[in-house]
């Protein structure tokens, strides 16, 4: 970038972070964006003159709110609500619920902005949201979830509809929640409508929705990989998370032949040298989505390493796929993959690697697939969750998996058109950054100032 650019990023940071103080990861995510776009936005008046970027900065509302709760002993719990409705240019806004101790404003805003980018990438027309509390499922018994639940969404339904916000889940909030909050949805509203995605089979939900963010993100790292004349067969993989999305890229990389040796969860990681197997991660769905167990007792059932406390990026991997949470690859993470010879790295995860680690990435040019494009495929079958609420009539799993991989080779287009330099270096992270500008930044510039 020119050195005039970059005093230009810098001074619309200057701004963001006065507006937003203490919101780090907002920062983050707005910076990396803001680099790949200050050149479309100086060459094109149009955009400039209508202060596009420093209105998908600031969202449309942010909405706040308290969620009390009672427990099993009967004692009360206060905790923290809120939907970010960040832009909804291009349809009604879309994006999932985290349940999580650390959830915050900033988090959720560098979450809510990151999908608005994601969600144009689908090609599907839909606007960017993101939701949470800072509650915390882990530990707790299914009636305590389902009170819960049933308070978040007893302020919440009053903000969403299936024309405006269609929430669906993130970390901490999988079918259980969902199935929760829906009903208490549905019994407030007496409307069966597809008001959240990611709703079980017989009430309403797609096909291929819990396996689709794991899936896109392995199709889409078999894109990259085919830039280069090679594929997944055979290719050793690291996997970090344990949970709906490490789960199905795992299944996914099994089907197509590469060896998955790692997975983990916030005490720390397994290394499993001979490879997960169909059947060790049936054991692994049981642990994580039943027994809601940890991966340490992976380790002690099929007596391989556990690491506790660390993440599995040390360990020798040809592809890697971090798919639990944000800036858990730094900058020693990425150098230590480089040179391990990792190719390709593929985000399931949203923002899992810090600005250093993605500047180790694109320096040594190995295929990094930023989680606005590697992991758009969760909200894409969303979209066709919606679709299909619409239609009332549910597609065949081989119907919504096609259509998936479809939207994710036309997701690397798009990051190839936008993000190829003349060397034939494919950067992905400008390829869609500017790829779902666009679209959100013409449909904004033709609703006026709003
Ligand atoms: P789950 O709650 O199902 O699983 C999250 C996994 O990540 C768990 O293994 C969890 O371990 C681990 N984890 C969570 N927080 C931390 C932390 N602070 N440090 C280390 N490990 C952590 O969530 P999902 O699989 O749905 O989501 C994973 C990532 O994928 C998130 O970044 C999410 O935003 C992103 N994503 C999810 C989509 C979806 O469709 N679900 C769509 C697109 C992106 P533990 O159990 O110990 O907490």
């Amino acid at each position: 970038m020119s050195d005039l650019l970059d005093v230009k990023v810098n001074d619309f940071m200057a701004k963001v972070i006065a507006k937003n103080p203490g919101e780090s990861e907002f920062h983050q995510a707005v910076k990396e964006v803001v680099e790949s776009l200050m050149p479309i936005v100086e060459e094109n008046p149009k955009y400039k003159y209508a202060k596009i970027l420093e209105r998908m900065t600031e969202p449309e509302r942010v909405i706040l709110f308290r969620v009390p709760w009672v427990d099993d002993n009967g004692e009360i719990h206060i905790n923290k609500g809120y939907r970010i409705e960040m832009n909804s240019a291009i349809g009604p806004y879309k994006g999932g619920i985290r349940f999580h101790p650390t959830v915050n404003l900033g988090i959720l805003k560098f979450l809510a902005f990151e999908q608005v980018f994601k969600n144009s990438l689908t090609t599907l027309p839909m606007g960017g949201g993101k939701g949470g509390s800072d509650f915390d499922p882990k530990g707790k018994s299914d009636q305590e979830v389902m009170r819960f639940c049933q308070s978040f969404m007893t302020e919440l339904q009053r903000h969403i509809g299936a024309d405006t916000d269609v929430p669906a889940g993130d970390i901490g909030v999988g079918g259980r929640e969902i199935g929760y909050m829906f009903g208490q949805y549905k019994r407030l509203r007496n409307e069966f409508t597809g008001v959240l995605t990611g709703k079980g089979i017989e009430w309403g939900g797609s096909l291929i929705r819990p396996e689709a963010t794991g899936y896109g993100c392995v199709y889409f790292a078999d894109e990259m990989l085919k830039t280069r004349k090679e594929s997944l067969k055979g290719k050793i993989a690291a996997v970090s998370g344990s949970g709906n999305v490490a789960q199905y890229a795992v299944e996914k990389l099994i089907s197509l032949g590469a060896k998955v040796v790692t997975l983990s969860d916030s005490s720390g990681y397994i290394y499993d040298e001979g490879g997960i197997t169909t059947e060790k991660l049936a054991y692994v769905l049981d642990l994580k989505n039943i027994r809601r167990g940890r991966i340490k007792e992976y380790a002690e059932k099929y007596d391989v390493k556990y690491v506790e406390g660390q993440r599995p990026w040390g360990e020798k991997c040809d592809v890697a796929f971090p798919c639990a949470t944000q800036n858990e690859i730094n900058e020693e993470d990425a150098k230590t993959l480089c040179k391990n010879d990792c190719m390709a790295v593929s985000e399931g995860a949203n923002m899992p690697s810090t600005p250093e680690a993605v500047e180790v990435f694109l320096k040594n040019e190995i295929l990094y697939g930023p989680g606005k494009a590697a992991n758009a495929g969760g909200v894409a079958v969303s979209g066709l969750e919606m679709t299909q609420n619409s239609m009332r009539l549910p597609w065949s799993r081989e119907e919504v998996d096609s259509k998936l991989k479809q939207i994710m080779v036309n997701i690397h287009e798009t990051c190839v058109k936008y993000g190829k330099s003349s060397s034939g270096f494919i950067n992905y992270v400008k390829g869609a950054n500017i790829g779902g500008f666009i679209k959100v930044a013409n449909a904004m510039l033709a609703q006026g100032i709003v």
